[in-house]
């Protein structure tokens, strides 16, 4: 093919899906990946700017012109190693991040058409690898001796250890539950990212000599001050925003109501989403809402329907333009059959004499003036109150700072909402030896930030670790 005839305009490939009135009721992955084929063709899209906008869009600053132009030349094995250059975990992050704002949405071609499929690329190439290609370790520099805790197994704390085992060092990862991964685990459901993937990713972790302890809650069964005297000379925090947050309105207590948090814990790492080879206790609603509309309430109202609600409602109390997540999974879940009821909110929640939950008192809302966060501030609209029948409800509306590591740690100051105060271009906290990073430091926010946040800290602990504080 000539230079020419390559750069010509092709339509952007569509990504494979399984049909939405079959997959509301099953939990494989919804999106099927491209083909080579597909994978050639898009990659033949690249334009190959000598200033990619791209790059500059990507948190990371994964080569993407480049890993593109491997895959055009069918190396798609070397697409895959070009990736691990800039990110340890690109088969989930070509999955969950949201590239139509970040390399996506700085794409040139954007600006008049369909920019290129980036995370459908990544995807792709870090599948094939996966798949087919040769499993080979990356390179390890020579051993140091020094020995690195991380606590929390998520994306950052994932990063962390990555980087710097290959630095040559000793890295152990204690993590609170049974099982590694953060969210990546149980959160993010196996519709949009199976867990046999981050188990591989981990795997591959081990492989190259990271240890990883399970069920040690760091700040309960070990404290910080415990792990240096352990031997350990320098620590990662990296233990996430989990902690569920709630309406606080009357009725909160009846039976029924739940953090999006627990369901979706419960229906991952419990395994409820493989009944009836597991039957785990998860409350199966028939009409469910879910309260919020960021990629979490999302996530709970797809799994709700896919464990045999009747009825899935979105209750949010902004606009559509306002969503906070991605309008892919709002496409998604719309054609489901999940109802949005936008610019309304609960009141109260009613109950019956058994104290079960049986529905809800609304109100619907209109958007005022800007507030804090630059959104406009939903306000009341008088008497418009109504009542929504319901016999489980799912709160989604953010989660905060998880404290039983940081309210039994001297020595580590926090911000006044109980996230970890760390610089911002090394993740160093107020601490000796101690850094954090990822939504234990910014608050929730996503896979590729907690990532970024542990490439520089793992850079940072090398440079104290060879250089000094
Ligand atoms: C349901 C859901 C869907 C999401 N979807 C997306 C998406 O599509 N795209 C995207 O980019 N982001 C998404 N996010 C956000 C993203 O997953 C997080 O921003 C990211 O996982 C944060 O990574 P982290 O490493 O900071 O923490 P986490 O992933 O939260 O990991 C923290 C780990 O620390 C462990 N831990 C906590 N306390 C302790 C302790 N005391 N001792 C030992 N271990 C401890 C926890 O068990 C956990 O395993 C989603 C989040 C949720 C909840
Ligand atoms: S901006 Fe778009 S076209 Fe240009 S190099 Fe990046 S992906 Fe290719």
């Amino acid at each position: 093919m000539s230079e020419k005839e390559k750069k010509k305009p092709v339509p952007r490939q569509p990504m494979p899906e399984q049909e939405a009135d079959i997959r509301r009721r099953n939990f494989d992955e919804v999106p099927i990946g491209y083909t080579e084929e597909a994978a050639v063709i898009e990659a033949g899209r690249c334009l190959q700017c000598k200033k990619p906008g791209c790059v500059e869009g990507c948190p990371v600053g994964v080569n993407i012109p480049e890993f593109i132009q491997l895959i055009a030349d069918k190396d798609f094995t070397g697409a895959a190693r070009n990736l691990w250059t800039k990110n340890s975990l690109p088969a989930v992050c070509g999955r969950v991040c949201p590239q139509e704002i970040q390399c996506e949405g700085k794409c040139i071609l954007a600006k008049k058409g369909d920019p290129v499929a980036i995370g459908n690329l990544e995807r792709f190439a870090a599948d094939y690898e996966r798949t087919q290609g040769t499993g080979a370790l990356p390179p390890r520099q020579d051993l140091t001796g020094k020995k690195i805790a991380v606590v929390g197994s998520g994306p950052s704390g994932l990063t962390v250890a990555g980087d710097l085992i290959a630095k040559g060092h000793d890295v152990t990862i204690l993590e609170a539950f049974h099982k590694p991964g953060g969210v990546l685990v149980y959160g993010i459901p196996e519709f949009r990212l199976p867990k046999d993937i981050v188990a591989q990713e981990v795997g591959f972790l081990e492989r190259q000599g990271v240890k990883i302890k399970c069920n040690a809650v760091v700040g309960s069964t070990v404290s910080l001050d415990e792990l240096f005297e352990e031997g350990y000379d320098a620590i990662y925090i990296g233990v996430g925003a989990g902690l569920p947050r709630f309406m606080n309105i009357p009725g909160e207590n009846l039976v029924g109501i739940l953090s999006a948090n627990e369901y979706l814990t419960r229906a991952n790492l419990m395994k409820a989403y493989r009944y009836p080879e597991y039957d785990t206790p998860i409350p199966k609603g028939k009409n469910v809402v879910v309260l919020g509309a960021g990629n979490v309430a999302m996530d709970a109202a797809r799994t709700a329907m896919r464990l045999g609600a009747e009825s899935v409602k979105i209750v949010y109390r902004r606009s559509r333009d306002e969503m906070p997540a991605r309008n892919a999974e709002i496409h998604h879940a719309e054609e489901e059959g999940i109802e949005l009821f936008l610019l309304t909110t609960p009141t109260q929640y009613l109950g019956n004499a058994k104290g079960r939950l049986t529905g809800m008192e609304c109100i619907k809302m209109e958007l005022g003036e800007p507030d804090d966060s630059g959104r406009r501030r939903p306000v009341p609209v008088e008497g418009s109150e109504f009542e929504m029948d319901c016999d489980m409800v799912v709160v989604a509306v953010g989660s905060g700072a998880n404290p039983i590591l940081t309210n039994t740690t001297d020595g580590l100051s926090l911000n006044p909402w109980g996230y970890i105060v760390a610089d911002e271009e090394t993740g160093k906290t107020t601490k000796k030896a101690v850094w954090a990073g990822g939504d234990i430091v910014t608050g929730a926010a996503t896979v590729i930030l907690a990532m970024g946040a542990g490439r520089k800290a793992a850079d940072s602990i090398h440079d104290y670790l060879t250089i000094g504080w």
